[in-house]
Order: C-alpha cells, then structure tokens, then sequence
C-alpha cells in the first residue's frame, strides 16, 4: 500500500537551458537549481512568471515592492551569468 502523501505529491519536470553552453537541464518541480550535465554550471530555476518581465501593468499587479525586488533579483542574476560567461 502506497502512502497517501506519495500519490498527492506529483513532480513535473520542467526544462531550463544552461546559461554557459546552452544545454537544456532537466528540473523537477521541487528542484531549485540542478548542475548542468554538460559543463557543471550551476543552472537556476526562474522563479519569475515571465509576464512580469514585459507586462507593463506588472508593478501595480503584483505590487510595486514585489516587483521592485523581483527585478533586482533579475538584474543580480543576469549578472551571475554575464560573469560565468566571461571567467568561464
Ligand atoms: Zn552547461
């Protein structure tokens, strides 16, 4: 007999292309950030909806702190890599 808990926590994986060599790496729904295969790179997970990226009513959607952090997060992120790229 299966527990109960196994058969509600249903995993979906997801794809999410290493931001060094362009891979795609495979992500379970409870996974955060996975190594690339490839080049080890450590890829992350977006947690952003991609709406929020171009919507132009995102800041009074989600809220203007909300999305304030959320694009700094980005911007530190873009930067990780734009770093990974050049010293990689
Ligand atoms: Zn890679």
């Amino acid at each position: 007999m299966r527990c109960p808990g196994q058969d509600t926590r249903k995993l979906t994986v997801s794809y999410h292309p290493c931001p060094t060599c362009g891979k795609l790496v495979e992500f379970f729904s409870d996974e955060l950030m996975v190594k690339c295969p490839a080049c080890k790179t450590e890829v992350h997970k977006e947690q952003v909806p991609s709406c929020i990226q171009w919507c132009k009513a995102a800041r009074s959607c989600i809220g203007a702190k909300k999305y304030d952090a959320i694009m700094k997060d980005m911007e530190e992120a873009a930067a990780r890599k734009q770093r990974v790229k050049y010293e990689g």
